[in-house]
């Protein structure tokens, strides 16, 4: 097990102790919407280069004993951008393409994103490197434990909780709190959120990014006059936030015109029967070879002439070559990044409402502070409540970041963080330096 530490980066303008990020790469677009936050602020050097820099990181080594007896090693990370508002806050992802920079963008994203909705939480984010498709349920349950055991000292209902994210579900949550909780000797729930109902999980959790997403779709429309139940929506991922989304926006009168998955995309202009697709992506795995629909590919997919564009699988989809492209008037991010400095300038200059990913998702991360208060009260609210609770977290919040942006004539990304870094600097500053 290695541990870097956070010393000040050499060379201004990159923060990242390893140096520059890539172009184009998450970490560097997550560097550039805080340099403009900064910039708007007015912040000095000192200020936003604290606010750049990981407090903590570990990187572990994860060996895995296969169902086969062959061992294989994997890389862990565990990213705590940000504690001054509470404790770090983040989901864990298994992805073949997870590194130390891209967990970094990420943690720092969770930062912005829980200021905004006013969580008394700091950001972070974990990572392994491996493609849970490839894996057995016994193997991924291996790892999990190991993972978790190695990065234990920096976990802990106080001091940095885990959530789902890619690859990782609720069972994972499962076996991170168990592991958590038999070597501490008891049990503790709110080591983690997005857990199964049974062992302290939430009501509400398993679809809150998606309800938040529609939710702030649904205010940013209405900015428009535009109704919820007169709109076509296209939906790149089909995975916990994609699919959920897709289910509600239907429910809700909207038409859902296209959806993808990493395997490819299915249209259908008329609007797709989602109840029935779900029923297909279960049997399936995929969208692919829905019937009734015609395929489409993920880059097509973002081109299509719908009302709302939702980003809800990867990161920097809509870059240079592909932003200027998109005729959606309205882009929601599902997902962490989805949207590359580049890409923004284009939507910016074509018109496109962009609702920034630290506000449009941040619904997953307002329900799993429900779960962590109730798991902390040993309380339980019923669906309603939490439906409720989180319906008036996210529409205030969009409230706040579209007043800004009005006020000061900023886009609605730079309005959301302008206000999610203000709150985490001046927290930073009320408490002081340490020593
Ligand atoms: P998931 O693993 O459940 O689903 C991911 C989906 O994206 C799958 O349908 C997968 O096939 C698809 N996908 C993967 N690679 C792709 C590619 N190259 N092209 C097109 N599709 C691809 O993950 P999720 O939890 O739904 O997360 C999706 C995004 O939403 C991530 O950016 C995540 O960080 C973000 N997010 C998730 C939550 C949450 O509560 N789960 C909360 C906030 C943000």
């Amino acid at each position: 097990m290695t541990t870097t530490t956070t010393s000040t980066p050499a060379s201004p303008p990159s923060f990242a102790p390893s140096g520059s990020p890539a172009v184009g790469s998450a970490l560097a677009t997550a560097h550039a919407q805080l340099a403009t936050a900064a910039e708007i602020l007015g912040y000095d050097e000192g200020l936003h280069r604290m606010l750049a820099t990981p407090r903590r990181e570990i990187h572990v080594a994860v060996p895995l004993r296969r169902d086969s007896g062959e061992t294989v090693l994997f890389h862990g990370f565990r990213v705590q951008h940000n504690v001054s508002l509470g404790p770090g806050k983040g989901g864990l992802r298994y992805h073949p393409s997870v590194d130390v920079d891209e967990v970094r963008a990420l943690a720092m994203w969770m930062t912005w994103k829980c200021a905004v909705v006013h969580l008394p939480y700091g950001g972070a984010k974990g990572g392994v490197a491996i493609d849970p498709r490839g894996y057995s349920l016994a193997e991924l349950e291996r790892v999990t434990r190991r993972y978790t055991s190695e990065i234990m000292p920096m976990i802990g209902p106080d001091t940095d909780i885990m959530a789902p994210d890619m690859g990782t579900d609720a069972q994972t949550m499962a076996w991170v709190m168990d592991t958590y909780s038999v070597n501490r000797g008891y049990t503790i729930p709110a080591v983690v959120t997005g857990k199964p109902l049974a062992i302290g999980g939430s009501l509400g959790r398993g679809t809150a990014t998606s309800a938040g997403i529609v939710h702030v779709t649904k205010a940013a429309l209405a900015e428009s006059g535009v109704p919820l139940d007169e709109v076509s929506v296209a939906i790149q991922g089909f995975g916990k936030v994609g699919s959920h989304a897709a289910e509600i926006f239907a429910a809700r009168g909207a038409r859902v015109a296209a959806v993808s998955d990493q395997y490819g995309g299915i249209r259908a202009d008329d609007g797709l029967d989602v109840p029935r697709l779900l029923e297909h992506v279960r049997r399936t795995g995929s969208v692919v070879d829905f019937p009734d629909a015609d395929s489409v590919s993920n880059t097509e997919l973002l081109a299509l002439d719908v009302d709302v564009l939702v980003p809800a699988a990867i990161e920097g989809v809509l870059d240079e070559t592909t932003a200027g492209d998109v005729k959606a008037r309205w882009v929601v991010e599902g997902a962490n990044g989805p949207t590359t400095a580049a890409g923004d300038a284009l939507l910016a200059k074509n018109d496109v409402t962009v609702v920034p990913d630290v506000l449009a998702n941040a619904g997953g991360v307002v329900v799993s502070y429900f779960e962590w208060v109730q798991a902390n009260q040993t309380y339980w609210w019923t669906e309603q409540e939490i439906a409720d609770k989180l319906e008036h977290r996210m529409t205030t919040a969009y409230a706040e970041v579209s007043a800004l942006a009005k006020r000061e004539g900023l886009s609605l990304r730079d309005a959301a963080l302008v206000i999610g870094v203000k709150r985490v600097a001046e927290a930073h500053q009320i408490r002081g330096l340490y020593p």
